[in-house]
């Protein structure tokens, strides 16, 4: 059973958009998954085999418990979404039972982003009913969270990722065949100037921000009083 599941389009895209949250939730001791679903065979940079393996020392450098690829089509994701995809997710959320999905935002300049966005969102809805028959009993996740690639939303909250942001660069760096330098990494506009931007939306160095779609449940007044 895991508390956060986060899937990715591609090998280094969950570290993107949420690797110093990812890195947090390990740090507070919650077990945290990663599920790319391509390998980024199609990428113009580097091979399957190369980013497989900078996809692991990129979860080393996170902590999460595992990280594993379920070989959906690179490229062909955005061209076409199947039932068989929706269900090889959707059995990966019933296998380990989390309590959090993180998926990735559904407005993006990226058909594979904007597919696996739609893939994980509806096997979030499949992976909770009882009738289909997906090789695991029924699970309910708690709550599915968006968090952002290429695309920009009005965050529904902003994590304070100030202490984990050397982490972040650390495993997004990982991916040496595609980055060289942190600073030029762009989604799509420097990734370093988002994350100060949405820090200094909540007064801290370095922040990244999640959208949810459901409404977040506050029964006590200390949960949103920070301090
Ligand atoms: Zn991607």
């Amino acid at each position: 059973m895991l508390d956060v599941l986060v899937f990715g389009p591609h090998p280094d895209d969950a570290e993107l958009g949420a690797g110093g949250a990812i890195t947090k939730a390990v740090v507070e001791g919650l077990k945290v998954g990663i599920i790319d679903l391509t390998a980024g065979e199609m990428g113009t940079l580097g091979t399957k085999e190369i980013r497989l393996k900078e996809a692991q020392s990129a979860a080393k450098k996170l902590g999460v418990e595992f990280r594993e690829n379920l070989g959906l089509p690179d490229g062909y994701l955005g061209l076409d979404i199947s039932q068989e995809d929706i269900f090889a997710v959707a059995k990966k959320i019933r296998q380990y039972q989390p309590k959090i999905v993180l998926a990735p935002y559904w407005i993006d300049r990226h058909p594979d982003h904007v597919a696996s966005s739609e893939i994980i969102t509806k096997a979030a809805h499949y992976a909770k009913l009882k009738k289909f028959k997906l090789e695991y009993p029924q699970h309910k996740i708690q709550q599915l969270i968006y968090y952002e690639l290429n695309g920009q939303f009005t965050p529904s909250f902003i994590m304070d990722v100030s202490d984990f942001f050397e982490r972040k660069k650390e495993a997004i760096m990982s991916h040496k065949s595609q980055f060289k330098e942190f600073s030029k990494v762009y989604l799509p506009f420097p990734l370093v100037e988002r994350c100060v931007y949405y820090g200094s939306l909540i007064d801290v160095s370095f922040g990244e921000a999640f959208m949810i779609r459901d409404s977040l449940k506050v029964d006590k007044w200390k949960t949103i009083i920070n301090k």
